[in-house]
């Protein structure tokens, strides 16, 4: 859990702080009627330094362990303007000169190339970036205006997107004037009034780790040793971006916004859904609706399937905020309870 620090114009207009960090991974919610304790694996308050929460997040044993070919997933989720984007990117409109502020996927594409010099060419890593508008699935990659790209399903896949972009990086420049482009140019923003650069779609960025170790095994009958076993590791690590669940008549969003907002909130609703019955049935064989949005089909491999997810729920401390902040709370002790099998 983050909770981010009250901002200027919360603070001018005297809101309280109704959030407190206990330490020991638990956070507090003084609430009027009733103040509520909720634990988590960690707790980052309004002074965590995006390095902070990227050591304390789990986060490089995720990028380790996507190396190692499995299927890794970051999830930011939260209220619109709870500081999701912030979390994961950093500021939008960083300079080369802010560093600190360089957000989970920054800092993970360091670590990665960091990785991938140390193992030579033995490690390939492409990217690809979709996102999901009112229930369509876009490329982000993909020159020209969006393009509608179909969602399958195959038995030996599961679900996947046919004819998604992948292009292949090799520093941090190429990586991240790619996010850049393709995220603050063509993903779908709207302006209202709980955040100016508001994220209408959810925004999925996978990147391909594509890894070929070579062992040495001796060569049968006393010949001499050499490269026998070639085994090659497909893994992957996927940041998810989700747009913010909002109540559509806070944001003032009328016509086309609440088209937009009902289809967020629907597929939000989908993946709550999906979590609750997930932590519930904890190996048990129960049926997930994954279909009921293109949201949760995307993710079923990172929910209930051979996915190891951190999920990372954003919110503010604000005191007006305080019914968003322990739906948010609740949500997300539900998804802790939901085990996967890497
Ligand atoms: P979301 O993506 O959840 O809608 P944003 O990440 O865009 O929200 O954050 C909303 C605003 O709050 C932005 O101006 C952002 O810079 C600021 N903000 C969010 N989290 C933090 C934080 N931990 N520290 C400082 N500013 C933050
Ligand atoms: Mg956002």
């Amino acid at each position: 859990v983050r909770v981010r620090p009250l901002t200027c114009t919360e603070t001018r207009r005297g809101d309280q702080q109704v959030v407190h960090s206990l330490g020991h991974g638990t956070v507090h919610v003084t609430a009027p009627r009733q103040d509520a304790t909720f634990g988590f694996s960690a707790v980052f308050d309004a002074g965590a330094s995006q390095e902070a929460v990227f050591e304390g997040s789990g986060m490089r044993h995720l990028v380790e362990l996507a190396i190692d070919g499995f299927s890794c997933t970051v999830f930011a989720f939260g209220q619109t303007g709870s500081g999701k984007t912030y979390t994961l990117m950093g500021p939008l409109t960083q300079s080369k000169t802010q560093p600190v502020a360089l957000g989970l996927m920054q800092r993970s594409f360091a670590c990665l190339l960091e990785q991938s010099r140390s193992h030579g060419s033995d490690l390939a890593l492409s990217a690809s970036y979709l996102e999901i508008y009112n229930e369509q699935v876009r490329d982000l990659l993909s020159p020209g205006p969006p393009c509608t790209l179909p969602l399958r399903w195959s038995k030996t896949r599961g679900f996947y997107v046919e004819n998604q972009l992948s292009v292949d990086f090799e520093s941090l420049e190429a990586i991240t004037s790619l996010l850049l482009e393709a995220g603050s140019q063509r993903r779908q923003t709207s302006a209202h009034a709980l955040n100016r650069h508001s994220s209408r779609s959810h925004a999925l960025l996978t990147i391909h780790v594509h890894s070929r170790a070579v062992s040495m095994h001796p060569a049968p009958r006393g010949g001499l040793w050499g490269p026998s076993a070639c085994s090659s590791k497909q893994g992957t690590l996927c940041f998810v971006d989700l747009a913010g669940s909002e109540r559509v008549k806070e944001t003032g969003s009328s016509g086309e916004l609440s088209v937009e907002a009902n289809n967020i909130n629907r597929s939000l609703l989908a993946l709550g859904h999906c979590i609750s019955l997930l932590a519930k049935s904890r190996g048990k064989q129960t049926h997930i609706p994954y279909r009921d949005s293109k949201l949760t089909r995307l993710l079923a491999r990172s929910l209930g399937g051979s996915g190891i997810t951190l999920m990372v729920a954003c919110i503010s401390p604000s005191s007006r905020c305080l019914s968003e902040t322990l739906s948010t709370l609740h949500y997300a002790s539900r998804a802790r309870r939901v085990t996967t099998r890497p």
